[in-house]
């Protein structure tokens, strides 16, 4: 919550309250929802109306890549495979370069009413809330992770944002699960255009190249478990690419972790 956030105070009273500070505010004013500003129980949670606007994601899915079904009918076992995990169809033909992808929502209307203000309008305080969902649809990928790294952006970017919205959460994860995070390992070394209109050669095209890892940062990574993190999932070619660099400098296994990720073309698809 930020101070224009507040009814209208003596201006005594509002200086106070300042250098109170975040935390007192919280002490003193009823918590609000992050989405819409109703009124609820528990500092940090959606109100009832928005918590029905989000769509999470859970079984069945496809245990690689994350992309919900709609029915248990759909996916399909590897061939071999004694697990007997469903896999979509995109998955059985060319597995992506990483293990498993999890993501807490769809990226639909309601998922996007928090995470664009979380990407762009400032609104950081939301990484608590988006950080929590993602550990509980990640749980099993936090569980297995040796390190968690932030999906980079590129320093202009980050000039022009004062903030990378994926490290954010990626601190926040690894206050819940204990487990070490590096902010600064893996970097963007230029910057990308936007992909959602590329088709999948342009996006390697545009995506060579484009991470490295900070120097020392092979070290860090060799025989590890790394988990990606990430706020919105699309095509997966970002983390694909952040995927091929990690490997190649040793990482045990790569997976991806992220707030919301979209449908993808399979979802409405058979197999
Ligand atoms: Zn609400
Ligand atoms: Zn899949």
């Amino acid at each position: 919550m930020v101070i224009s956030d507040l009814p209208p105070l003596r201006s005594g009273w509002r200086t106070g309250l300042r250098r109170l500070g975040g935390a007192a505010l919280d002490a003193l004013l009823p918590p609000r929802c992050p989405a819409c500003a109703a009124l609820v129980l528990t500092e940090g949670t959606l109100c009832l109306d928005c918590f029905r606007t989000v769509t999470p994601i859970g079984a069945p899915l496809c245990h690689r890549c994350g992309l919900p079904f709609l029915h248990t009918g759909q996916g399909a076992p590897l061939p071999g495979d004694p697990s007997g995990h469903l896999h979509c169809a995109r998955c059985v033909e060319g597995p992506p370069l990483y293990g498993r992808a999890r993501a807490a929502w769809l990226y639909d209307d309601g998922s996007k009413r928090l995470v664009l203000p979380f990407k762009y309008g400032d609104r950081t305080e939301l990484a608590g809330l988006l950080a929590r969902h993602m550990a509980q649809a990640g749980r099993e990928l936090l569980a297995e992770a040796d390190l968690l790294l932030p999906v980079p952006l590129h320093r202009g970017r980050l000039l022009a944002r004062r903030y990378n919205q994926a490290a954010l959460l990626a601190a926040r994860l690894a206050r819940l699960s204990g487990k070490p995070w590096a902010p600064h390992l893996l970097r963007r070394a230029r910057h990308t255009p936007k992909l959602a209109k590329l088709g999948a050669a342009e996006r390697l095209v545009v995506l060579e190249g484009a991470f490295t890892l900070a120097p020392g940062g092979a070290a860090r990574v060799a025989g590890r478990r790394v988990l990606l993190v990430d706020d919105v999932l699309t095509s997966g070619a970002t983390v694909s690419a952040c995927a091929a660099v990690l490997l190649a400098a040793g990482a045990a296994q790569v997976e991806v972790l992220a707030a919301a990720r979209t449908p993808g073309p399979g979802m409405a698809e058979a197999g």
